[in-house]
């Protein structure tokens, strides 16, 4: 039975984090140590000194990682309310790239691995970032992957290529690299971002702005990697990287479901403030129909994200589904914010307020973790290859 009826400490789940963002966190958005490449080391350290403090720092990881075990359907509550703030994530330590990868190696890391990297990572004590873009190579087709990583012997490989858009890479402790094995195929390796070989060689001027780090172009130069460094198996690279996929896909539509929140509810008050032509701005009908399109799309969205994570609660690995759930909350916020900006008229354009730079976090949504189009690409593919008649309960 599909039951979105939440228990009374599910709801204060909620709360508790909202509270705590608009309380603690907000205040920090006119910080300047929040920069057009994300906050900075130390404001992320310090934002993240007090959701420590107020126990809420990586929330979503098992007990064993100092977190509450959260479901997927909990982590649709707390991670909308921490996106109140572009800050909130980076505060509770459930932001991208690091979210994602932390997912990654508590299914797929060995108890090494995951005492070596996971703990450090849930501890907010380093960063990580996830290298698998490239110039002219891997992208919307991971099949164009270019790197390689060549067998040298006494189970070590030696790394060359280029990556790109790789987010975090500056002051990450680790990476976790895709490269092409000869023989084997695509595999991720746990690499050490001060691994000999490894190069920062620029920082990449994008319109989003929420993420420690902002994005790299990183240059791989003969680096050594090792054999038990490898995350999962040889040549297992890309379902590995499934099972970030699917799930991440979804953390991202929750975080940004919860900026957009906030946008409306900033057009909301200007909407009830502002008088123009003898009444409030919301009463004209053309404002009051965009804050109307704005609660369809936020309520659809929000049901999205809840199905998708009930289904993955479930044990189900939701690909097509999180495909669908990514294009349709990717566009459908994209059009909340744009609505949003047009409401507030100059001020929805001026950096000075959250709902300018929650727009273009969620134009640059609509490329990241898959393109709409290559989203619709595969859905289509799954619907021209299926022969069932189409029914409430086919997959
Ligand atoms: C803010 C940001 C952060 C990122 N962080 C990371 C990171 O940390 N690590 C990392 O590895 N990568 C990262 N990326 C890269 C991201 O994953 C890629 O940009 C994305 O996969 C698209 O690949 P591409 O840029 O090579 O575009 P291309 O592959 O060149 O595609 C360009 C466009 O072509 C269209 N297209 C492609 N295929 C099809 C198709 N089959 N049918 C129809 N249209 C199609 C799409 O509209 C697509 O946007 C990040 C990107 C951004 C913008």
């Amino acid at each position: 039975m599909v039951d979105f009826a939440f228990t009374p400490e599910q709801r204060n789940l909620y709360f508790e984090v909202r509270r705590f963002v608009e309380e603690h966190i907000v205040p920090f958005e006119q910080d300047p140590r929040w920069t057009r490449h994300g906050p900075s080391e130390e404001l992320r350290s310090e934002l993240q000194a007090l959701a420590r403090k107020a126990g809420l720092l990586a929330i979503h990881l098992p007990p064993a990682y100092g977190g509450r075990g959260l479901t997927h359907l909990e982590q649709a509550l707390a991670f909308e309310a921490a996106g109140y703030s572009p800050l909130g994530p980076t505060a509770l330590n459930i932001m991208a790239p690091d979210e994602g990868n932390m997912h990654l190696l508590l299914a797929a890391g060995d108890e090494e691995q995951k005492r070596s990297w996971l703990l450090p990572l849930a501890r907010g004590e380093i960063r990580s970032c996830f290298l698998m873009t490239e110039p002219g190579g891997a992208g919307s087709d991971p099949g164009l992957l270019a790197t390689v990583a060549e067998p040298v012997g006494s189970g070590r490989y030696r790394v060359r290529g280029r990556k790109w858009f790789i987010t975090g890479a500056e002051g990450a402790a680790l990476g976790i690299l895709m490269a092409k094995v000869p023989d084997h195929g695509p595999t991720l390796f746990l690499m050490p971002m001060d691994q000999p070989g490894v190069r920062l060689v620029r920082q990449q001027e994008t319109i989003d702005g929420s993420f420690t780090g902002g994005h790299w172009e990183v240059a791989l130069d003969g680096v050594e990697v090792r054999e038990s460094w490898i995350l999962g198996a040889l040549g297992e690279g890309m379902r590995y990287a499934q099972l970030r996929l699917a799930p991440a896909r979804l953390t991202h539509c929750m975080r940004w479901l919860g900026g957009a929140v906030r946008a409306q509810e900033q057009a909301l008050a200007y909407a009830r403030k502002r008088e123009v032509f003898g009444a409030p701005l919301g009463s004209h009908e053309g404002v009051g129909f965009a804050l109307a399109d704005n609660e369809l799309d936020l309520r659809a969205s929000r049901h999205w994200i809840w199905w998708v994570a009930w289904l993955l609660d479930r044990g189900e690995r939701a690909r097509h589904e999180s495909s669908l759930a990514k294009v349709a909350v990717a566009e459908a916020l994209f059009r909340v914010l744009d609505r949003c900006v047009q409401v507030m008229g100059g001020l929805g354009v001026a950096l000075e307020t959250v709902t300018a730079r929650l727009f273009l976090e969620l134009r640059a949504f609509r490329i990241y973790d898959g393109p709409s189009e290559v989203h619709r690409w595969a859905i289509a593919r799954r619907l021209l290859g299926r022969q069932q008649p189409i029914s409430p309960f086919a997959a």
